[in-house]
């Protein structure tokens, strides 16, 4: 009993810390916000970091001499050290600013693969990819001749591996997903490293889903770059990041070129600045660097192990009572719910035969937000067969009363569609 008093006092500590969580919706609802996988909510120590550089150090970085010019530069390059911390990299200098995963997984295609792909050689992804972890490729093979190839999925998106010795022959890049942001499936990633590697591949991981959910130490999963976004991890819009071993990094061509990726430049050649700055051209987005770094202090005061457990705990009562309305047509996809240790707190469903569109709209009423669609995931969606699916993603200040009321409102859509009870 001490200890479920506990686990609610913090729940309820922590949804105030963000401000939007206080504010009603127009219709005098409380906001229910289950749609953390597209983006999640700032807490105020965010919000508040960049008000503070804005009006209190606001300078470029990197060339000023003045104060201001310092204090931001420390500021920034301090963010970029607390976030290698947080994914355990060796070094800062092997975590590359980028505006979101996606700008994160171009880089890579552009640079990388098109400096190490041939023809003969294959790009290997799953069927599980956001579109931003498939159309990179899909141009990098047509472009430099590599095929692409597809590790399968199973009826509940769990990745199918009995022929992954022949899916990797030949292989020079794994691109996979660490967490599917359609049914939260987990990948079995060290095991695919290992693979991988064995094979002679270098494995990129998109951790769009799984950097701000749970703890992810990229030495210890020996990944080659990991891709993220901060506006998921409780950051602001507009900044992400790319991890990189060194040896890759300075092996690679830039991305973009001008101004701060240089170290000298005369009228016919350009000798570049060292990594990570060699990727990162022009003015940066220092302020959004900053929040980052605060949204990464406000998660390792949690704790990504806590993190983790909460997620877990929540997405296990949600598809409990979920399954009350299984004799109303609701189907909840995604690994099976005693598979809970591989899935994330994502959950996509759908309500007998009514449009995702239609069932969203209806929870809206109530003030419970969830996406609805496809997910950026259109080919998945055609190899299940589902024209959409609604979607309800967990976060820190997700709570079960955020649980009960997506079930309230979907009693309601129910009701509305007259599916009997
Ligand atoms: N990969 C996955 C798994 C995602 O969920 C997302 C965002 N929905 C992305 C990539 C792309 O992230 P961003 O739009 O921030 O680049």
């Amino acid at each position: 009993m001490t200890v479920i008093a506990a686990r609610d006092e913090r729940e309820a500590r922590i949804a105030l810390d963000f401000p939007i969580l206080r504010k009603p919706t127009s219709r005098g609802k409380r906001l229910v916000y289950l749609d953390s996988a597209a983006t999640s909510q700032k807490p105020q120590s965010v919000i508040d970091s960049l008000v503070r550089y804005y009006s209190e150090y606001n300078a470029n970085i990197h060339r000023g001499v003045y104060e201001i010019a310092e204090l931001a530069t420390e500021a920034f390059e301090n963010a970029r050290a607390k976030l290698a911390a947080f994914i355990n990299a060796a070094e800062p200098a092997e975590v590359v600013w980028t505006r979101n995963s996606t700008e994160s997984i171009n880089l890579v295609s552009y640079t990388w693969g098109q400096n190490n792909l041939r023809p003969g050689d294959a790009i290997l992804t799953t069927q599980l990819e956001h579109h931003s972890n498939l159309v990179p490729w899909q141009l990098l093979a047509a472009k430099t001749g590599a095929e692409l190839r597809f590790i399968p999925v199973d009826g509940n998106g769990m990745h199918v591996l009995d022929d992954l010795d022949r899916l990797l022959n030949g292989v020079k890049l794994l691109a996979l997903s660490h967490v599917s942001n359609t049914l939260g499936t987990i990948a079995p990633l060290a095991m695919l490293v290992r693979r991988a590697h064995a094979a002679g591949a270098r494995v990129l991981v998109d951790a769009a889903q799984s950097v701000p959910h749970m703890p992810v130490d990229v030495q210890a999963l020996d990944v080659d770059f990991l891709a993220a976004s901060g506006h998921k991890m409780l950051g602001p819009t507009g900044i992400g990041f790319l991890y990189g071993k060194r040896e890759l990094l300075e092996a690679m061509p830039p991305f973009l070129t001008g101004g701060d990726m240089i170290r000298r430049v005369e009228y016919l050649s350009t000798e570049y600045n060292e990594i990570p700055w060699k990727f990162e051209a022009g003015t940066s987005n220092v302020a959004d660097a900053i929040g980052l770094g605060a949204a990464v202090d406000y998660l390792s005061a949690l704790g990504m192990d806590w993190v983790r457990r909460h997620e877990m705990r929540l997405t296990a009562y949600a598809l409990g009572r979920l399954r009350e309305l299984a004799p109303r047509g609701l189907t909840v996809y995604g690994p099976p719910a005693a598979d809970i240790e591989n899935r994330a707190g994502v959950i996509s469903f759908n309500l007998g035969d009514v449009h995702a569109h239609d069932v969203a709209s209806i929870l809206d009423t109530e003030g419970v937000c969830v996406r609805a669609g496809h997910h950026c995931t259109m080919p998945l969606m055609e190899r299940m067969g589902w024209p959409a699916t609604a979607r309800a993603s967990f976060y820190v200040y997700s709570t079960e009363a955020d649980v009960d009321a997506l079930i309230f409102a979907l009693n309601k859509a129910a009701d509305i569609f007259k599916l009997k009870g």
